[in-house]
């Protein structure tokens, strides 16, 4: 697969190797986005036909990226085009509704997919200039190794060659990433107060097909439930892919030891007094192919996303709440905006790491500011729980109005 040195050099200069530290949805962007002047080894833990189940939504800047590099359509026409966010109570009162993505007037679609079509369609679209390693896991000396730094004892290799000679090593290797502490040294993850029980489950066509639901009980127990397959819909059917959080304290983790069956039963219980019109929720759950727990985290906004030979991207530099569903999509802006400055300053046969700097400077405090607004998010919907009908559809639409403010890269009035 290794090009030979002079295939696609910049001018004048030397081909650059580009190290990638995960193979996720930012990774493989990155991985997509970069021209064939660079010579990209992405390395991934995972094996290459390992499969996730679930789905997820795009937001229209994310798909726009997509676009770019060829892979939106695709994405679109075995997704789901996301119509209108609709916030309902227990019985099916409706709180509030908003349009997205087209309906909203943005130029591109909000697109809820499988994650294994999204993965499918990022590895499909890999130049021959990108070297994938799949199933392995590359650790934190081996990383300090590829950007030249001292090993444990010292010792700093004088000059670096084959494999241990990158011009940048790109941390896209998520929430529990090795790179991050060449960068920002070590960081607690934050644990949050509810537990995300993750399911999908085939079922009658929900609604109009296209609503991406968001159910909320006086418990302060929420689903966002949406479908993700054009071939079910197509079938009369929804593909649900859905999330719902448990208010838990952060000390008690015994439902994420729960067996299959009593987790089934647990939900079951926990929704045993919802009656939503469209939607049967023991059959919801107990019909799930997949069901996972995982507690809530997120990482306090990093002030640093890059040093040395080291940028971090996605989840490795921002892990957030999934409250407003961006995790993925910041990861797939990011993979696509790192790329852009790469290539850009691949014509000037600029240093990889400066073409690093200017990402962080553009993107690390657009999505600090989101991380924070998906904490805002969860809290507010969480306080709200005890409000009226009227009082909490008032309280959500200024939720989302606030929180579509931060993603816009504003600051929300206090
Ligand atoms: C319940 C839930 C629902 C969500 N819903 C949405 C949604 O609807 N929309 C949305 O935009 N986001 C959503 N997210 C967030 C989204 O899943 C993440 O933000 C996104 O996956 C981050 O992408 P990434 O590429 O940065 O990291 P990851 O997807 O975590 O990818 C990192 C990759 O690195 C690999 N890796 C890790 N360590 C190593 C190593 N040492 N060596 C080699 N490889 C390594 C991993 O195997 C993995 O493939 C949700 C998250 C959760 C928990």
């Amino acid at each position: 697969m290794d090009q030979p040195e002079t295939a696609g050099r910049a001018a004048g200069g030397p081909r650059r190797r580009i190290a990638v530290v995960g193979g996720g949805i930012g990774g493989l962007t990155l991985a997509n986005a970069l021209d064939e002047s660079f010579q990209v080894d992405v390395f991934e833990k995972r094996a290459t036909g390992a499969r996730e189940g679930f789905g997820l939504n795009v937001q229209p800047a994310a798909v726009a990226c997509l676009d770019r590099i060829g892979l939106a359509a695709g994405l679109v026409a075995s997704g789901i085009e996301t119509r209108a966010h609709r916030y309902v109570d227990h019985h099916g009162t409706q709180l509030h509704e908003e349009p997205r993505g087209i309906a909203a007037g943005e130029a591109t679609p909000q697109v809820s997919v499988l994650r294994d079509e999204l993965r499918g369609a990022l590895l499909g679209g890999l130049g021959p200039h990108v070297r994938l390693v799949g199933d392995r896991t590359v650790d934190d000396a081996e990383v300090a190794r590829w950007a030249g730094l001292p090993d444990a004892t010292g010792t700093t290799p004088e000059d670096p060659s084959g494999d241990a000679a990158y011009d940048l090593v790109v941390g896209a290797d998520g929430i529990n990433s090795v790179v991050r502490t060449h960068v920002a040294g070590p960081r607690e993850i934050r644990f949050g107060p509810m537990i995300m029980w993750r399911g999908i489950t085939p079922m009658p066509r929900f609604a109009d097909g296209r609503t991406f639901h968001l159910v909320s009980d006086p418990h302060g127990r929420r689903l966002v439930i949406y479908p993700v397959s054009a071939a079910a819909d197509a079938a009369g059917e929804s593909l649900l892919n859905w999330v719902l959080l448990v208010p838990t304290p952060v000390t008690d983790d015994s439902a994420l030891a729960l067996s299959d069956d009593d987790a089934r039963d647990h939900l079951t219980g926990l929704v045993r007094d919802w009656d939503l019109p469209q939607l049967d929720m023991p059959r919801l759950v107990r019909g799930a192919r997949y069901l996972r727990a995982d507690r809530l985290r997120d990482l306090d906004p990093l002030d640093v996303w890059s040093r040395g030979k080291f940028v971090l991207l996605g989840d490795a530099a921002h892990p957030m709440y999934p409250i407003g569903a961006q995790g993925a999509s910041q990861a797939i802006v990011d993979g696509w905006a790192l790329a852009a400055e790469l290539n850009a300053g691949r014509d000037r046969g600029e240093d990889p790491v400066a073409a690093a700097a200017r990402f962080e400077s553009a993107r690390r405090p657009v999505v600090g500011r989101i991380v924070l607004a998906n904490r805002e998010m969860n809290q507010r919907e969480l306080v709200s729980r005890g409000l009226g009908t009227t009082e909490k559809s008032a309280e959500l639409a200024e939720t989302a109005a606030r929180y579509r403010l931060a993603v816009a890269g504003k600051d929300a009035p206090r």
